[in-house]
């Protein structure tokens, strides 16, 4: 009798077009409209490719978060991630709405006083911050982030020299059970150099010890992990007030609550996954209240939402350039955008949505952007009806990020749009122009000419 012959397993990563046990990926109905305007009219008005942001869901989702939180804790306050989306209409939809600003370099912290906010609410995080920037913000009154040993002793220098108290917290990083452990940022809470921080603060007497920060990552699905920074930082501050006897004002627990993208090889859509802002209120809030803090000394809970705040608001319109079939027969659809403007199609699956009806026949297929590079791939794989050369498309969730790390590569970044809460369309960032580009380029005079 033969031996049965072995087969090595092989691991496949599941591509939509695949059954899993929940079926199909059914994610291609048409979206003609947003926010009650036609996509045909905004792209016909503004150009394609185009972002846009719908104000009603930035307001939306601003109140959902601060009731999440406002409901559970009795202090608490948002701080807008100016890196998330800086662009100032959208910063300013965020002020209205009540939010501080969060910023994490010298250009954000002027892009914040720029568009009016005081500086006692403009929090400054970071690794680099300039003298230039520290001075400002000293005098500013802003809370300043300490990142490490040597910004507090530049701080504690300058201090001297402006004859000024400068209002200082520290950034903690921490074992959260998440991995890698974002410790890069910050000062270590387990091997003692956040303490080591807090003495040399608190017994130099140069600067304002008001407050705790952590950030410990970004799209994060764990509320748990929140809730053991929380502890964390409460036991810091609790340790503050036995050794010290001084309270301090805010517990910062950051940003990185996960938006409703699906990362790439996710078995489910984020949508049905991520979880909302309750369940992340409740970990925090929950584990801040029962810590131990005496009424007077509860602190203020800051929260630097970022992704979870904006995300879904955005939305970026494009137009199919051409179709054709790669050597192994897939359909391959070339769109008018591509990584250079849609940097997070690298790690999600973003949902695309014709904008115009279709027949029910659809077909797996790869979808590209415009660049000449191998790696402008848009979706891998996308279960799609048939588009046609100059047929619209809705790409959904793409309001974080994409328009602060969007780059001028062998083309002009598109327009931003806000479909505002009066109904009507607003410019709120151009398009570029050569000139935009070109202004910035200095040619040396033995350059100007040349003959061919
Ligand atoms: C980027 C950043 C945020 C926002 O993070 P999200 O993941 O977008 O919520 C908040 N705080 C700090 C310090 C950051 O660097």
């Amino acid at each position: 009798m033969s031996r049965l012959q072995y087969e090595r397993p092989l691991i496949q990563r599941i591509s939509s077009g695949i059954m899993n046990k929940f079926g199909t990926k059914t994610e291609y109905a048409p979206v003609s409209h947003i926010d009650g305007i036609a996509v045909k009219e905004l792209i016909e008005q503004y150009g394609s490719p185009l972002f846009v942001i719908s104000e009603k869901t930035m307001r939306d989702t601003y109140k959902e978060a601060n009731r999440a939180f406002k409901t559970r804790y009795p202090k608490v306050q948002f701080a807008w991630s100016y890196k998330t989306n800086y662009i100032n209409a959208v910063c300013n939809v965020f002020h209205q709405e009540g939010s501080w600003a969060e910023v994490v370099s010298g250009f954000e912290y002027q892009k914040a006083l720029g568009n009016g906010v005081p500086g006692n609410k403009i929090i400054f995080n970071g690794p680099d911050k300039t003298d230039a920037d520290l001075i400002s913000a000293i005098k500013n009154n802003s809370p300043i982030h300490i990142d490490h040993l040597d910004e507090l002793y530049r701080l504690s220098e300058l201090a001297e020299e402006l004859k000024m108290r400068p209002n200082v917290a520290i950034r903690v990083n921490m074992d959260t059970g998440i991995y890698p452990m974002w410790d890069r940022f910050g000062f270590n809470y387990e091997n003692g150099q956040a303490w080591d921080a807090i003495n040399k603060i608190i017994l130099g007497d140069k600067l304002e010890f008001i407050g705790l920060h952590s950030h410990i990552g970004t799209f994060m699905l764990s509320p748990s992990a929140y809730a053991i920074a929380a502890n964390k930082l409460a036991d810091l501050a609790l340790g503050i007030k036995k050794k010290f006897g001084k309270s301090i004002q805010y517990i910062d627990m950051g940003g990185g609550f996960a938006s409703k993208n699906t990362l790439k090889g996710a078995y489910l859509p984020g949508a049905d996954t991520s979880p909302g802002f309750d369940v992340f209120a409740e970990a925090i809030c929950t584990a801040l209240l029962n810590a131990g803090f005496v009424e007077k000394d509860l602190p203020m809970l800051v929260l630097e939402t970022g992704r979870a705040m904006i995300d879904e608001a955005g939305f970026l319109l494009g137009s199919v350039i051409a179709n054709k079939r790669l050597s192994d027969g897939r359909r391959s659809t070339i769109m008018d955008f591509g990584v250079n403007i849609l940097f997070t199609s690298f790690w999600y699956d973003h949902k695309i949505s014709p904008a115009q009806d279709f027949s029910t026949y659809t077909e797996d297929t790869v979808m590209y952007g415009p660049l000449c590079m191998n790696i402008d791939v848009v979706r891998d794989h996308i279960t799609l009806p048939p588009l046609k050369k100059g047929d619209h498309v809705v790409v959904h969730t793409v309001g974080a990020y994409n328009m602060t790390q969007w780059m001028q590569f062998i083309a002009m970044r598109p327009a931003v749009v806000m479909l505002g809460v009066d109904g009507k369309s607003h410019l709120i960032r151009k398009i570029e122009t050569i000139d935009n580009i070109t202004q910035n380029e200095v040619m040396p005079a033995y350059l100007k000419s040349f003959k061919l």
